[in-house]
This record gives structure tokens, C-alpha cells and sequence, in this order.
């Protein structure tokens, strides 16, 4: 029995390690994978589900000197590290001219075409699509912000949708002949009070209209989501469904953010966006989420939320762990796939990569000081905070008078060092699962140790005389790529080496 097992397993083998010594580690197995997080598996409606993220900044931050490490500790470009981890689409922000007279950046990531051009190019370089997350604004556009560009102050409406259409198709153009894969895009950012600087119903309506417009003209295979805010006010929710259809707006897909500090119950938010997929056959979907991994700020600049802010009631129930950051993407794409009729598209996690460029964690007195003085002038020097001094001459009142660094650094995906956490791994693991495993990284004999003997064994499996079980193979794969190589056998030996008593 044994022997003959042997012999099979050995021809199965043989058949994979063909194709260059590649094992995969969950073959033949719907057994959830083990992983240093648990991730109960989602049934998705939708085969091609949104599992988005939003990086906006990501630019500044590498300008002023962030580098993003892959769990190995390597240095590696974040686009791939996202895709490694199963990310398959990114959302990026623009703003029409975020400068001043003298070209001094407002913040924010800076984020203007060029920036986006970047950001598209090198998601499509990692097989990522993107969304394009029109402002119609020089800078923050939300529930309280819906500013028009300097440049469209002074138009009439007619002016203004001209300015709009234009402003789109170009920008539409500039990003895929730069390389990017548009998927999607929106038309206004969190358009709850207005979008453009228009509030009033029929103005908002018609350059809504104009932008829908444009963006069929560029590519009518291109998705047009209208994005609001604030789900846990059900009926204008529903009331922008309505408005929408009654001004026969041209989209695809209706939008909000969801942000559990302040958005209402997952229930609700599946409620709400199964009105627009059932009354109008809209697809749904998060445009934008987050959550601490950690109560703790690491650049000076206080989180949104943090020990003293916005960290309890009734729908922050999750703990703020790695575990608990992967545990509400898993509970909000989970409710996205709830809505009515498969109508969930997916969900986008909102700045996942806004780090600190200096860390302060664990400075006091002078230090602290310096440090956080280092940090301020790299905010003001690259953007690179949620706003700088400069953009004062747009928004006096608000990033004019409260500019400084990140206010979600302790939502990353990546601590303060640029290092991916685990809680990444829920965008990938949703699609099977996984428990937390109590076996050692790299013992591939589940011996309890790992030595040499691991090395031997991994081996002789890689050289087709043994087989690994799908436990064991979770043990090998020690570079968590899914596989197991000689790449991996040779980073365990090295490993050993360094470190002979581990
Ligand atoms: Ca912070």
C-alpha cells in the first residue's frame, strides 16, 4: 500500500515538476491554507470580484524616500507585491491642478494626471486594472468639499460641462496611452452635497450627464460608477438611486464608501446598495474602506483613529490587530456579495500603503521633536501628507490651517519600516480560506524543528523521490508565494546557516 502510494505520488510528480520544479502548494485540495492570519472563505457571486485598493499617495511616498519590502524583507515595487497578495485592481485619485501660483503641491499625494499615469502604468505592468476617481477639483473633494477647479470658477454651467468633457476624454486618453488598463471611473468623489462645485439638483444632474457622457465616448467598455457617502443614512441613499434614474444619468455601477467608525451596519450597507441592483439593475460596489491594524501613530501627524478617536460603538467590532484589519476587508467584501441578485462588484480599501516617511514610534522629548520636524518638511517638500502648507491658497479654512502628515498610517497594509503585514493576505485567501498555522515556517517534516534534515527533505521532493503533503508543502513554501522552489529550499538553507540553533 505504501510502496504503491509512493509510486503513484511519484508520477503525479513527476507530471508537475515538468513544468520547471513548481509545486503548488494547495493542488488538488479545497482545504483552506494554512497562514499566519484565518480568513473564512467567501462563495463569491461574482468570479471576477473587486478586490481592490486605493495607493494614491504611493508616488510622493517613494519620492520622499519610502521603499516597500515583500514579507522575505525584500525590497520589491509595491504594484507587485499587491498582486502577489492578490489585489487585483487599483483606484486612483485626481485633481485637475493640486498648485499653487508657484507650483508648491497641496498634499495629498500631489495627485495629479501625471501621478495617475505613473500609478495606471505600473498596476497594468502587474496585470491590475484601474479606477480612475475623478475629483472635478483641485484638491480634497468629500461630504464637506466639492470645490471646482481655479480654472472653472468663473464659468457659467455651459462652460463648465464643456470644461468637464474635455477635461475627461483628454485625461481618459493621456492614461491609456500611458499604458494603464482603465476598467473604470468615477464621476465626482463622495458626491453626497454636490460634485464640481455645482449643489443645485439640476446643475449636478447635468454635469453628471456630461461626465457619463465622456467617458462612453472615450471607451463604452469602460464602467462609470457615481460614488456617494454615508450608507447609514438609508434613505438618501436611496433618494441618490432615484435621482439618478430620474435624470436618466448614463452608469454602471452605484457607489459608497464604508467606513465603520461612522457608516452604519454591514446589514445596512448591504440593504442600500441591493435598492440600487433591484429597483435600477445597477452592479454595486465599496469604493472605499479602511481599518487599524494598530492604535498606535507612527509619523506625529494623529490618526483619524487612534486611542482617543473614533475607536468604539457598535460597528468597530473588530479587534485593531493584523488579524482584525484582515477580518473587516473579509466582513465588507462579504457584504458586498451579499447584495441582491449578484449584483456586487467588490470593494476598494482606501490608501493601504499611506506609511510614514520617518518613524516617531517610540521617540520622546528632543527626539521625537527632531523627528517630527524631519518628517513635516518631507511632507511640504513632496505632498506626501494629507495636505501642506501651500494648500492654503484653495482651502484656507481646513488644509490651510490643520496640513501635516498621514492620518492613516495605522491603517496600512505595511508598517512604519515599509514592511507588508499578513493582514494582506486577505485578499487572496478570501478565495480559499485559511487557518492559522501552528507549524514552523520551513519544517517541512513537521518534526517541530527546522534543520537540515528540512533542507534534505525538501530536496528530495524538488528531485522527484519524495512527496510532500499539502501541510508540509505550506511548511516549504517559505517564501509564501504559493509554490514551492528550489528558490525556497535554498532560502531555508541559507537560513539554517545563519541561524543553526533556530
Ligand atoms: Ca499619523
Amino acid at each position: 500500500m505504501k510502496n504503491s502510494l509512493k509510486i503513484q505520488t511519484a508520477l503525479i510528480l513527476s507530471a508537475l515538476l515538468t513544468a520547471g520544479a513548481v509545486m503548488p502548494v494547495s493542488a488538488a485540495t479545497d482545504a483552506p491554507v494554512r497562514d499566519r492570519i484565518a480568513v473564512e472563505k467567501i462563495a463569491f457571486q461574482n468570479p471576477d470580484f473587486i478586490r481592490g485598493m486605493d495607493i494614491s499617495s504611493v508616488i510622493s511616498l517613494e519620492n520622499a524616500g519610502v521603499r516597500f519590502k515583500n514579507e522575505a524583507g525584500q525590497t520589491e515595487d509595491i504594484f507587485k507585491i499587491l498582486a502577489d497578495n492578490g489585489v487585483n485592481y487599483i483606484r486612483v485619485r485626481i485633481w485637475n491642478d493640486p498648485y499653487d501660483a508657484n507650483g508648491n503641491g497641496y498634499g495629498g499625494g500631489n495627485n495629479d494626471l501625471e501621478k495617475a499615469k505613473q500609478i495606471g502604468r505600473r498596476a497594468a505592468d502587474n496585470g491590475m486594472k484601474l479606477l480612475v476617481d475623478f475629483h472635478y477639483s483641485d484638491f480634497w473633494a468629500d461630504p464637506a468639499k466639492q470645490k471646482e477647479p481655479k480654472a472653472w470658477a468663473d464659468m457659467s454651467l455651459t462652460q463648465k460641462q464643456e470644461a468637464l468633457y474635455s477635461y475627461t476624454v483628454n485625461s481618459l486618453t493621456e492614461l491609456k496611452d500611458a499604458g494603464a488598463a482603465i476598467g473604470m471611473v468615477q464621476i465626482g468623489n463622495e458626491i453626497t452635497s454636490g460634485v464640481a462645485g455645482a449643489f443645485q439638483n439640476t446643475d449636478r444632474a447635468a454635469l453628471l450627464q456630461t461626465g457619463a457622457a465622456a467617458v462612453r465616448a472615450f471607451d463604452k467598455s469602460v464602467g462609470i460608477a457615481m460614488h456617494f457617502t454615508n450608507p447609514e443614512n438609508t434613505g438618501a441613499m436611496k433618494w441618490f438611486a432615484d435621482f439618478l434614474a430620474q435624470n436618466n444619468i448614463d452608469y454602471d455601477v452605484f457607489a459608497t464608501s464604508y467606513y465603520p467608525c461612522w457608516h452604519g451596519s454591514l446589514t445596512n450597507l448591504t440593504e442600500v446598495l441591493s435598492y440600487a441592483a433591484d429597483k435600477y439593475g445597477k452592479y454595486t460596489m465599496v469604493a472605499e474602506t479602511s481599518y487599524p491594524y494598530t492604535l498606535d501613530d507612527t509619523d506625529g501627524h494623529s490618526n483619524t483613529i487612534s486611542q482617543w478617536n473614533n475607536n468604539s460603538g457598535d460597528n468597530m467590532c473588530w479587534d485593531f490587530s493584523v488579524q482584525g484589519q484582515a477580518d473587516e476587508v473579509r466582513a465588507v467584501m462579504n457584504a458586498v456579495n451579499d447584495v441582491s441578485g449578484g449584483k456586487g462588484l467588490g470593494m476598494f480599501y482606501w490608501e493601504g500603503a499611506w506609511i510614514t516617511v520617518g518613524d516617531v514610534t517610540g521617540k520622546s522629548g528632543s527626539a521625537w521633536t527632531r523627528q517630527y520636524n524631519a518628517n513635516k518638511m518631507l511632507w511640504e517638500q513632496y505632498g506626501c501628507g494629507w495636505a501642506s502648507s501651500y494648500s492654503a491658497a484653495y482651502d484656507p479654512d481646513d488644509a490651510g490651517r490643520y496640513y501635516g502628515g498621514s492620518a492613516v498610517d495605522n491603517q496600512a497594509f505595511f508598517d512604519a519600516t515599509g514592511q507588508a503585514l499578513a493582514s494582506l493576505h486577505v485578499f487572496k485567501n478570501v478565495l480559499t480560506g485559511s487557518v492559522v498555522s501552528d507549524a514552523l515556517q520551513g519544517d517541512v517534516n513537521l518534526d517541530g524543528t527546522v534543520n537540515i534534515r528540512d533542507v534534505t527533505l525538501m530536496q528530495r521532493a524538488l528531485a522527484q523521490y519524495e512527496m510532500l503533503s499539502p501541510e508540509q508543502c505550506m511548511a516549504a513554501d517559505t517564501n509564501g508565494d504559493g509554490s514551492v522552489t528550489v528558490e525556497d529550499a535554498t532560502a531555508l538553507q541559507r537560513r539554517i546557516a545563519e541561524f543553526p540553533a533556530d
